[in-house]
């Protein structure tokens, strides 16, 4: 059975609904919930283009890989005017890191020392925040608020933000100064199984044609290219540099849709 489906028998066999209000309060839970999960693909895909970039073009990282293409994916999604989606995907983005964060502690999360030594994703989320609200304070301040950034950090991620944009575009602006498109990019949609709905809607969406698109006007890629979404096995998405591909799995929509669903809207007690 699909998730969608699951779901709704869980709710039926509970009890719920019992109006017809409770019944549109679940639907807007599950379309919620796919939004959430395609704007995290939506993330992760522009993710791992910044991994495909660095080792395509052979793009110099100073500090790690992971945290310059966490900044270049939130400069991309921050800069994007053609995508008006692309302020929400952030924000569902760096919240898919804070609950990741929240559920894989197990730990409530009541104060605000996360910017020091907590875990990989809850700084992930953090730093993702501090990006968005020095890019644009008027619009994420609530959000950098609801994070418990003080106004004296919110404003130096207004430096922190224009520090990585500027690097960026100085690596990348050898390859944007060309007028001519570089090697192509295939784009790939592998048979879906059980996650057709995930894959439906992301293919709908068209998230991976749009980011071949930035990436073929904007860079000259050396050799081709390819955007596969497939079954991995596993929630993941990553770059494959033997056979310059970018793997985006479906079982990570469903991941990140189920997390929605449990851990977000607070069905049930846990995503299980
Ligand atoms: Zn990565």
């Amino acid at each position: 059975m699909n998730t969608l489906g699951a779901v709704a028998l869980a709710l039926a066999l509970t009890g719920a609904p019992t109006s017809v209000a409770a019944a549109e309060d679940e639907l807007s839970v599950l379309s919620d919930a796919m939004d959430f999960a395609m704007h995290d693909a939506t993330f992760t895909m522009y993710h791992e283009i910044g991994h495909m970039l660095v080792s395509e073009l052979g793009l110099p990282v100073l500090g790690k890989e992971e945290d310059a293409v966490d900044a270049l994916a939130t400069i991309w999604l921050l800069t994007d005017d053609s995508d008006p989606d692309s302020y929400n995907a952030l924000i569902d983005a760096a919240d898919g890191w804070y609950f990741n964060a929240v559920a894989s502690t197990g730990a409530g999360v009541d104060d605000f020392s996360y910017y020091s030594d907590h875990s990989l994703d809850i700084q992930r989320a953090y730093a993702m925040v501090c990006m968005m609200v020095g890019k644009d304070a008027e619009v994420f301040g609530e959000t950098a608020d609801i994070y418990e950034i003080d106004a004296d950090r919110q404003e130096a991620c207004a430096y922190t933000y224009q520090q990585a944009s500027a690097a960026w575009d100085s690596l990348l602006a050898p390859y944007t100064e060309s007028d001519e498109y570089g090697a192509p990019i295939e784009i790939i949609y592998e048979d879906a199984g059980d996650y057709a709905e995930f894959a439906e809607e992301f293919m709908a969406r068209g998230i991976m044609e749009h980011a071949a698109e930035l990436v073929m006007e904007n860079y000259a890629l050396p050799q081709p290219v390819t955007f596969r979404a497939t079954q991995c096995g596993e929630a993941n998405a990553f770059f494959d540099p033997n056979e310059s591909e970018v793997i985006y799995c479906y079982e990570l929509a469903e991941y990140m849709f189920t997390m929605s669903v449990y851990d977000i809207a607070g069905w049930g007690d846990t995503a299980e």
